[in-house]
């Protein structure tokens, strides 16, 4: 496929993703929220081998957002670029928002339900996991939102 594309606000940092993100899914934990001042966020999965960044690698700051987990953001504009959960060195999560074209990639289902806003109520069918859903490697349902 081309490759999609990708930025933060200010457009210091530019990545590119070149295969479709899969695993699209809200996710409704503390961390999202005070991360991105918003109810929730949306995420997409790539390998990371699939996702490259292609301009303000400098500027990119990245943090420990949880016991075994890291996100970066721009540390020109604020904007969060990626999630890496410690347990799944594979891959890398997005926020979708930050695709140029965030209409092509659409959420299946929600996490951290347990913690959605009251007054955000998706109105939609998806599935609804009150933390992680099942399975998901290395993290079971015990643990802190990343
Ligand atoms: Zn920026
Ligand atoms: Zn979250």
């Amino acid at each position: 496929m081309a490759s999609m594309l990708g930025g933060c606000s200010c457009g210091a940092v530019r990545y590119s993703l070149s295969s479709a993100p899969f695993d699209a899914g809200w996710c409704h934990c503390r961390t999202c929220q005070l991360t991105s001042g918003g109810p929730a966020m949306a995420f997409a999965t790539v390998p990371i081998r699939h996702y490259r960044i292609e301009r303000g690698a400098e500027i990119i700051k990245r943090r420990a957002s949880s016991s075994f987990g890291h996100r970066t953001f721009c540390k020109e504009c604020g904007s969060p670029l990626s999630i890496q959960v410690d347990y799944q060195p594979e891959t890398i999560d997005l926020p979708i928002a930050t695709l140029d074209e965030p209409d092509a990639v659409v959420p299946e289902f929600h996490i951290f339900w347990s913690s959605k806003v009251s007054w955000f109520p998706p109105d939609d069918d998806l599935p609804t996991f009150e933390r992680f859903r099942p399975n998901t490697v290395g993290l079971d349902r015990t643990e802190p939102p990343e």
